[in-house]
């Protein structure tokens, strides 16, 4: 017998995904396989009723991202509602588009922060895994965030053909002024399922890697606060994914749907509601979306009588979803899955040659793959 959703409090973050559309290809890509298949997007107006029911709610922290939400040329009306209505501001972009003056028209806005995205240390690694001659340009962003006084995150996705340069990562964002450094190890959803075998590392540079890094932390002290987001599948644990369904973050995509997570959507069996029909108050509080895996009532065995269940809140239901085949499983990464041999078999078979290639974040890969879904491993 399931025990009611406990009541949640607000929403203290939400995350406006304000496009999919993307100048880049990149090979972890977190939008959906069939990101070209979802071009609908809400209106200027729309978003900025958003904005204010969330403020309602009680949320304190807008994130704009996308896709690059730079394409959006009603970026900076949206910037300045949200600054307006007294969000704090974080813009997540991959630095296309922020010119100089789009910059300081977003700082006259309101715009609190930026957050930039890297791929690699190189140009050529960089220009690689994004598919675009991009390097150049993001250093240029860098020195232009600098410019309008803004705290800067670098945000860099690490994988096996990248963690192998976490030292002259590190150092770039140290040189380029960041004042944080998100190194962020892939999650293995979307694009970056498809591209697991070639992305996910050893155990052994993984252990490197957080060794470099702890050295680094230790050099450079608060000048430059690192985040070294480790992966679940090494760690055999799983996490509190979101920090809990419906917790804390509501994310609405781009065609409006709200979303306790950003990859939500792909869970079958769950109608998620749209903001154009319903309210965010409504939304939050009781719909079936929201409060479906809220709380631990709805756990199955093992979770349901294990003492981590408050902790870990039986960790993603995507993951379970992509590995179990069941949204309400144990989240495989766990070792007291029933199904972590899936997980422990990925894990050992990295660094192994694998002969399929790369498959890029592309509208052409996306309308192939978008009818297999997000092909479960
Ligand atoms: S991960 Fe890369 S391709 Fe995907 S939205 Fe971000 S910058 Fe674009
Ligand atoms: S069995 Fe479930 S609650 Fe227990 S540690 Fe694993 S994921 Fe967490």
């Amino acid at each position: 017998m399931s025990a009611a959703p406990p009541r949640p409090g607000p929403p203290l973050w939400l995350l406006a995904e304000l496009t999919y559309r993307c100048p880049l290809h990149c090979v972890f890509c977190y939008n959906p396989v069939d990101f070209a298949q979802q071009q609908d997007e809400l209106r200027t107006e729309d978003w900025l009723r958003v904005l204010r029911e969330g403020r309602a709610l009680g949320a304190v922290q807008c994130g704009l991202s996308g896709g690059e939400p730079l394409l959006r040329d009603d970026l900076e009306v949206i910037v300045a509602e949200a600054a307006r209505l007294g969000y704090y501001t974080n813009l997540l972009t991959s630095g296309v588009g922020l010119t100089a003056e789009r910059a300081a028209a977003l700082k006259a806005a309101g715009l609190d922060h930026v957050q930039l995205s890297f791929q690699d240390s190189t140009r050529e690694m960089n220009d690689f895994l994004s598919h675009t001659k991009t390097f150049g340009l993001k250093s240029r962003v860098a020195a232009i965030i600098k410019d309008q006084g803004w705290p800067m995150v670098l945000n860099v996705v690490v994988h096996r053909l990248n963690i192998a340069h976490i030292d002259r990562i590190i150092a770039m964002a140290h040189a380029m002024g960041a004042e944080y450094l998100e190194l962020a190890n892939t999650q293995y959803y979307s694009w970056a399922l498809l591209n697991r075998d070639q992305l996910l590392p050893t155990a052994a540079q993984l252990r490197e890697a957080e060794a470099v890094t702890a050295a680094w932390r230790e050099r450079l002290g608060d000048a430059m606060r690192i985040f070294f987001v480790a992966p679940d599948y090494h760690e055999g644990q799983a996490k509190k994914c979101v920090n809990g369904w419906g917790s804390m973050f509501l994310t609405v995509a781009p065609d409006g749907t709200a979303l306790p997570c950003h990859t939500a959507k792909m869970l079958p069996g769950l109608a998620f509601p749209n903001v154009r029909e319903q309210g965010l108050r409504e939304i939050w509080f009781d719909s079936e979306g929201f409060n479906r895996y809220r709380g631990t009532g709805w756990m199955q065995e093992p979770c349901a009588s294990c003492d981590q269940r408050e902790q870990d809140l039986g960790g993603c239901r995507c993951q379970a979803f992509l590995l179990a085949q069941d949204p309400a499983a144990t989240d495989p990464v766990c070792r007291k899955s029933p199904q972590h041999a899936r997980v422990a078999e990925a894990v050992a078979r990295a660094g192994a040659p694998v002969a399929q290639p790369l498959v890029f974040r592309a509208p052409e890969n996306s309308r192939r793959l978008g009818a297999q879904g997000t092909a479960p491993a």
